[in-house]
């Protein structure tokens, strides 16, 4: 008999690894169980054929199942450890969300609830009732409305207010946003007509004004969010294009992007625009994201003069766009927290990072260098210096935000093995490697996870 043949005989049964008390005594569902133990064996056999002579201990074989049963059983989308210092990470999921949003996403979520019931008539109500009149106490809005994101609501708005128009906006605002939102393709979406003006650096309030024609329905001024022209350069400030719109009779939309609702300027991060401001320059209508600087749920919100609201919750595009009863829940939690401004920057996870300044993060990164010094068995180095991370979400592109940084030298493992053990792991850590080290910016890392973070490197030096 050959060699193969032997070992081939020698793999357990199915229902053998079944029995095996370690595999009994694992949490998880029966088919799940099942085939994993068939696949395992399967290439173990496959193995064998090929030539190779895999270890066919009973112990070995069970560790194996028991590994590929976790990997399948974790979540996919699940919770991550974000250490680089990049406030709102779009890939990881932009704005964490206030402990308050988070409770009431849990209660609404788990119970029925008012979403379109009006408790004082007794009969159907809105879902846009329950943060309407919040938004419009925080911006001094007329109106408001939510949509799914900030992309619909700028769908939305140029839908309801300029299909088949024509909408006048600047060459240096035609933006791509990540994830191909583009201006020039969202307006033939939306049915308006696009009429560029002006040049990429430089555009005058009288390329606006020679541009309206009777088919004129708006002026649209894009926050260009995610870069910034430089040097010999000029854009037509919102209130210019208001002062013309009036004189013009034409309205005029502002899609704000980020959506900050503090002057972020009192903080020392220049250059973003803000809600209250935008209102406060007459625009008509100005849409911006719910989990940019906001720090809420992904939501689009729009806000502006009431006949343009009410128009918009008339198009049948709001009911494609519509925003779901747990963002609802979030996005209401968030909005109620901004009713108190001293409040809402310790309790917003997002304003409080970004408004973190040294004198804070300096000790926290001390704090995580002694974790990680207190377990270390000469596997690495550890060292705190200063590094730049950023707000992120495409928000304030030229602005770095200094921070604390601990800096990992493993001795026996390369760096882009760390960090890919790292990311692996189930709790996975996302870190960057800078100038031959692994950076943890402490910013973005929460103190409860400094004791995991270090036993995780250590693990993960060996
Ligand atoms: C981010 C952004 C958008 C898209 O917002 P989402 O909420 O991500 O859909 C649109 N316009 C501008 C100017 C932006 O910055």
């Amino acid at each position: 008999m050959s060699v193969n043949s032997q070992l081939l005989r020698k793999i357990p049964k199915v229902d053998e690894l079944l029995r095996h008390p370690q595999l009994t005594n694992l949490c998880c569902q029966h088919t799940v169980l099942t085939e994993t133990v068939r696949e395992v064996i399967d290439s173990l056999r496959q193995a064998i054929l090929s030539g190779e002579e895999p270890c066919l201990e009973t112990e070995s074989i069970c560790a194996e199942i028991i590994r590929c049963v976790q990997k399948k059983t974790t979540m996919n989308l699940r919770p991550l450890i974000n250490a680089t210092g990049i406030v709102l990470h779009t890939n990881l999921g932009r704005a964490k969300l206030s402990t308050a949003a988070v409770r009431a996403i849990q209660s609404v979520a788990q119970d029925y609830n008012t979403l379109e019931y009006n408790l004082e008539s007794g009969s159907r109500g809105s879902r846009y009732s329950h943060v309407e009149s919040l938004i419009c106490k925080l911006t001094g809005a007329e109106g408001a409305m939510v949509v799914n994101n900030n992309a619909a609501a700028v769908m939305l708005v140029l839908s309801t207010m300029a299909k088949g128009k024509e909408v006048v906006t600047s060459r240096g605002e035609l933006v791509e946003i990540g994830g191909a939102f583009r201006v020039p393709e969202i307006m033939e979406q939306s049915g308006g007509t696009l009429v560029e003006v002006g040049t990429t650096n430089k555009t005058h309030p009288s390329d606006y004004e020679n541009a309206v024609t009777e088919n004129t329905g708006a002026f649209l001024k894009v926050h260009t969010s995610n870069f910034k022209i430089m040097g010999f350069c000029e854009e037509v400030s919102l209130d210019e294009m208001v002062r013309l719109g009036h004189e013009k009779n034409i309205p005029v939309i502002y899609d704000l992007g980020s959506g900050s609702m503090i002057r972020l300027e009192d903080y020392g991060i220049q250059d973003e625009p803000n809600v209250l401001d935008a209102m406060k320059s007459g625009a008509d209508v100005i849409s911006f994201s719910g989990d940019k600087l906001l720090g809420g749920p992904q939501a689009g919100i729009i806000i502006g003069k009431r006949e343009y609201i009410e128009a918009m919750k008339k198009n049948p595009l709001t009911r494609a766009f519509r925003i779901d009863k747990l963002t609802l829940a979030a996005l209401e939690a968030t909005l109620r927290e901004y009713l108190d401004p001293a409040e809402v920057l310790k309790n917003n996870p997002t304003l409080h990072m970004i408004t973190a300044k040294m004198d804070t993060l300096e000790p926290k990164g001390r704090q995580l260098l002694e974790c990680i010094e207190r377990v270390c068995d000469g596997s690495y180095s550890a060292q705190l210096t200063e590094d730049y991370g950023q707000v992120g979400g495409g928000s304030v592109p030229t602005q770095t935000l200094l921070s604390s940084v601990v800096a990992i030298e493993p001795k026996h493992v390369s760096l882009d093995i760390l960090e890919k053990r790292l990311r692996e792991l189930s709790l996975p850590i996302i870190a960057r490697i800078s100038k031959e080290r692994l950076l943890l910016d402490v910013r973005t890392i929460e103190e409860h996870h400094f004791e995991y973070v270090a036993e995780s490197i250590k693990n993960c030096c060996q």
